[in-house]
């Protein structure tokens, strides 16, 4: 292992110049994928994650399809060349266990029983990795599957908290996750507040870890906002082409 970077400088601030409480500068497009049923690109920084969702359609094979709700299938993987050494583009276990805990969280706000027998699939690419990739991905779904006209009671909002040096940090950068004490993913309905994801790695402790949920509640409402802004222009973009 090389040696560990200093994560919090003299003045108080990051490795990338940052306030411990500041978000990296967070981007979202919606509608960019033209054969998706809904698509939505999610920059948190420089990491970069991409969403698209396919249905309701039929599910196949057959034997999958639930009597009473659409099966939500959710694919989380890396892009080989999203990362600084080249990822294989086998699922690995990591990238299984993802889509399954990201497949959950969007299940607590999908309103899944309207369609019987059908499947939903949400395809997540991280196009760019840098730290926070699993927050990126699972907000680049719920506002795909929001563009796909698909029934949600909310969306959903991921955002990681971690302690670098001591201190809390908002949204953290791969260094901070790599060489940092604690990695704190979570993911947030942002009307509803409910936490639907919530992984630890790392020791906080029951202070810390109330201060790291505050962080991130704060961090959602901001990152939410820009994802009503970008579905703004969605709408506005399709009221031009109707026109
Ligand atoms: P998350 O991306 O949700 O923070 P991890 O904590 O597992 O998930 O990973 C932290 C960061 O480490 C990733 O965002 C990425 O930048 C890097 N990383 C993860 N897996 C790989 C991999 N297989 N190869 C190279 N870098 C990786």
């Amino acid at each position: 292992m090389s040696e560990k970077p200093v994560l919090l400088r003299e003045d108080g601030l990051r490795v990338d110049g940052r306030r411990p409480d500041e978000l990296r500068p967070v981007r979202i497009a919606i509608g960019v994928l033209k054969n998706a049923n809904g698509s939505a690109l999610v920059e948190y920084g420089n990491t970069k994650a991409l969403a698209a969702v396919y249905g309701p359609r039929e599910a196949m094979p057959k034997h999958i399809s639930l009597p009473d709700r659409a099966v939500l299938r959710v694919r989380y993987h890396m892009a080989p060349f999203s990362t600084s050494e080249r990822k294989s583009p086998a699922p690995s276990r990591r990238e299984i266990e993802l889509s399954k805990v990201i497949r959950e969280a969007l299940e607590s706000v999908v309103f899944t029983t309207q369609y019987p027998r059908a499947s939903i699939d949400v395809f997540i690419e991280i196009l760019q990795a840098d730290g926070g990739t699993r927050t990126a991905g699972l907000t680049a779904a719920s506002l795909a599957l929001a563009d796909a006209g698909i029934p949600m009671k909310d969306l959903v909002i991921g955002v990681a908290v971690g302690k670098v040096g001591g201190v809390l940090v908002l949204d953290i950068n791969e260094l901070e996750d790599e060489y940092g004490e604690a990695d704190l993913p979570v993911g947030i309905a942002p009307n509803t507040n409910e936490i639907v994801l919530l992984q630890l790695n790392g020791v906080l402790t029951p202070e810390e870890f109330k201060q790291a949920m505050e962080m991130a509640f704060k961090g959602v409402e901001q990152i939410y906002k820009v994802a009503k802004e970008a579905m703004y222009r969605k709408y506005l973009k399709m009221l031009e082409e109707v026109k």
